[in-house]
């Protein structure tokens, strides 16, 4: 196959020749268009080993696909994204970038999780079934090891007790904490939320977020698109304001809910808070 140009417009990121490179994410001069719309304009973000980063903006945004592109579910058109140093979705042969293959995506996409809005689990999958299904299909786990590391990650969401029920019988919440369980179970390097809670009744919203605030506390790197504000503000170490698929503003949550410099995210914080 030809060579692919994904840095078109950029100079390559320092170290990216090397393949060394900060951060668990990060993201460089990533555009995306779908036909004439831009929905990711130029974006640079950069997520470190354990760190808590939380993306709020309007709807339109850019938000889903900016999370999308980091496991390589969506493409970019030019830009890099690497995964604790690893290209995704390319391989670096001499001064040149190959598109990878389907099962050498797949291997590098089994280092980032995701957790839809929609949990998007398995309707004849039990829970546990669910869980240990990329474990012994993608990575190969021997079935008894996948089953008992499956037992514990239900457990660590607090649902050891519905190993062997099919989705259909668990509420919104325990749904959507199978599915924290089960893309937690590939032990990936960055976990992504995008708006975990949106599809859940308030009285279940509570539960999910617990287990996610447990996650951010035990060191996981976690990148959540939420509009939880208050949330956001308990969690992120930074949060990350979009707006028309760019990056408006990057800062603390105390920086940016008290002081927005940006007039965009000043009004939307006064809609949202
Ligand atoms: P957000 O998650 O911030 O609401 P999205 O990333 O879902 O924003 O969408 C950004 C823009 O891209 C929207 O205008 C949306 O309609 C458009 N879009 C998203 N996915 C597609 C697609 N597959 N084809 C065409 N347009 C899309
Ligand atoms: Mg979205």
């Amino acid at each position: 196959a030809a060579p692919v140009s994904v840095v078109a417009d950029r100079k390559p990121l320092a170290g990216f020749e090397s393949g060394r490179i900060g951060g668990e994410v990060a993201i460089h001069g990533v555009n995306k268009s779908f036909g004439t719309l831009k929905v990711l304009d130029d974006i640079d973000l950069t997520v470190g080993s354990g760190e808590v980063v939380a993306i709020i903006g309007p709807s339109g945004a850019g938000k889903s696909t900016l999370l999308r592109t980091i496991n390589h579910l969506e493409r970019v058109n030019t830009g890099l994204v690497a995964i604790d140093s690893e290209l995704i979705g390319y391989e670096r042969r001499g001064d040149a970038l190959y598109e990878l293959k389907e099962p050498a995506i797949r291997r590098r996409r089994a280092g980032v999780g995701m957790v839809f809005q929609n949990f998007n689990l398995f309707p004849h999958l039990t829970a546990l079934e669910n869980v240990v299904e990329a474990p012994i299909s993608v990575a190969g786990v021997p079935r008894e090891q996948a089953l008992a590391s499956g037992r514990d990650l239900l457990a660590r969401v607090g649902l050891a007790d519905k190993a062997d029920v099919y989705p259909r019988h668990l509420s919104g919440g325990q749904q959507q904490r199978v599915a924290i369980a089960r893309a937690l179970a590939l032990r990936p390097k960055v976990l992504l939320f995008d708006e975990p809670t949106s599809a859940l009744d308030p009285e279940l919203v509570g539960e999910v977020l617990d287990v996610i605030k447990e996650l951010a506390k035990s060191g996981t790197t976690l990148v959540i698109v939420t509009h939880e504000i208050g949330f956001a503000r308990e969690v992120a170490d930074r949060i990350v304001f979009m707006e028309a698929g760019r990056i408006l503003e990057i800062a603390a949550p105390e920086r940016l809910f008290s002081a927005p410099t940006h007039h965009r995210t000043r009004e939307f914080l006064a809609k949202v808070l």
